[in-house]
């Protein structure tokens, strides 16, 4: 990999104007300067996702699809709005196509709870071995209530998918394929499209983990052609507690409705229930109107910028922390997937990772430590844990020198 001088590292994207639209980025921790590398785990908001949040709750705020005054009108307005944005940013072909949940983890707890009344002892769901604990538990919750059968397509040593392997096991008693578009843990972006051609010559469905990619580089659900894409607004400059279940018009006709309340209905008596119609059948209950409004103004954010932009940067910045952490003797990178995105996990020989955490934090330097909710990852890799760099776009190459020297400072302090 060539050396290359962090002048050059912009992507074309003028990322100190980027930065300034981060408040929070803007502190000093531990006096030092916020060099903010934990974005897998969560990533920050520019001050246009929290104008339009306060914006909502200072002056529209009323329920949505109730009422027929004015505030009522404007928060519909608004939250159907940002749900044709969503439609838009992931190519969607229409916005019933679209749910809100809180987040990926709900998003999948949704499908298997939904798609698991119809799911018996002689059925499999196959995930991989690289899942967030959000694409296992749920599974493996259906299986113990179904006595279906749970199956791991296994990765390398590299941190990557066997492919292979995970065609193999693909046969007429899966009842669904799940698997993470981008691992957390390892960076890896997994062959998705040929794993969906695969289990569609089986009539498979198949539900994307979106967490990691949807931020990452563009996405269309349409031309992956997966059944569900699962996402989470707080990865992508949007609020917590809000997120995105993409599910195929008629895949999501025929599941039903996994949670039962208001505006999931059409009618109810004692003896009969019609459901709304979509995307309202899987949305019970008051939604998260203020989540959905900024998640519509971090994707605007998000295009003013433009994905593929913000993809190609990310690589450089990427290829950029990977050559820096390479210099730093008696660290080893976990996930060396030739296609991956700005997620370097790593271990130093003689520290644990939260003591490397811990000095990084008093160098101004945030980074994720421990088993990053995929203990099956930490476990091949016979592994407590990893510290984990991950990037963003308002990232810069000051950030990643940042942490190279304190990564120094540590590696001097425990020798
Ligand atoms: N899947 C992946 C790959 C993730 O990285 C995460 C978050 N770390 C999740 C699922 C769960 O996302 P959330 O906590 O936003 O529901």
């Amino acid at each position: 990999m060539s050396s290359m001088a962090p002048d050059n590292i912009t992507g074309g994207l003028d990322i100190e104007a980027i930065r300034a639209d981060f408040p929070i980025l803007q502190q000093k921790v531990h006096g030092c300067r916020l060099a903010y590398l934990d974005n897998a785990a969560s990533s920050q908001r520019p001050h246009s996702v929290i104008e339009a949040v306060s914006h909502y709750y200072e002056h529209d705020h009323a329920n949505v699809h109730r009422g027929v005054h004015s505030l009522s009108h404007r928060a519909t307005d608004a939250y159907e709005g940002a749900r044709e944005k969503v439609r838009k940013f992931i190519n969607a072909s229409a916005a019933s196509e679209i749910v809100f949940t809180g987040g990926t983890t709900e998003s999948i707890n949704l499908v298997a709870a939904s798609l698991g009344q119809d799911i018996g002892p002689d059925d499999e769901i196959l995930i991989s071995h690289m899942e967030h604990h959000s694409n296992i538990v749920p599974w493996k919750l259906l299986c113990e209530r179904t006595g279906a059968t749970l199956r791991v397509a296994p990765i390398n040593k590299r941190g990557e998918l066997i492919l292979e392997e995970m065609l193999a096991m693909l046969n007429p008693r899966t009842r669904i394929v799940a698997l993470a578009h981008v691992s957390n843990a390892l960076g890896t972006v997994n062959p998705v499209s040929k794993v969906i051609e695969a289990a569609h010559e089986l009539d498979i469905p198949v539900l994307l983990d979106g967490a990691q990619a949807a931020p990452h580089a563009a996405v269309d659900v349409q031309k992956l052609g997966c059944e569900f894409y699962a996402f989470s607004g707080h990865k992508m400059c949007g609020p917590t507690g809000i997120g995105v279940l993409y599910g195929r018009q008629d895949v999501l006709e025929r599941l039903p409705p996994w949670q039962g309340g208001g505006e999931m209905i059409l009618s109810v008596s004692f003896e009969d229930t019609v459901y709304n119609k979509l995307p309202y059948k899987f949305e019970a209950g008051t939604p998260h109107i203020a989540g959905a409004i900024g998640l519509g103004a971090a994707i605007d954010y998000l295009d003013s910028i433009g994905m593929d932009r913000i993809a190609a940067y990310e690589a450089q910045l990427r290829d950029y922390a990977g050559q820096r952490l390479s210099e730093i003797d008696g660290l080893r990178i976990i996930g060396e997937a030739e296609s991956k995105v700005g997620v370097h996990s790593f271990v130093i020989d003689g520290i644990h990772p939260h003591d490397l955490g811990t000095v990084l934090d008093h160098k101004g330097v945030a980074i994720r430590t421990g088993h990053h909710c995929a203990m099956p990852v930490m476990d091949f890799f016979c592994v407590a844990g990893t510290a984990r760099a991950s990037l963003a776009f308002y990232n810069s190459a000051e950030d990643i020198d940042q942490l190279i020297d304190a990564l120094g400072v540590a590696t001097e302090m425990f020798a």
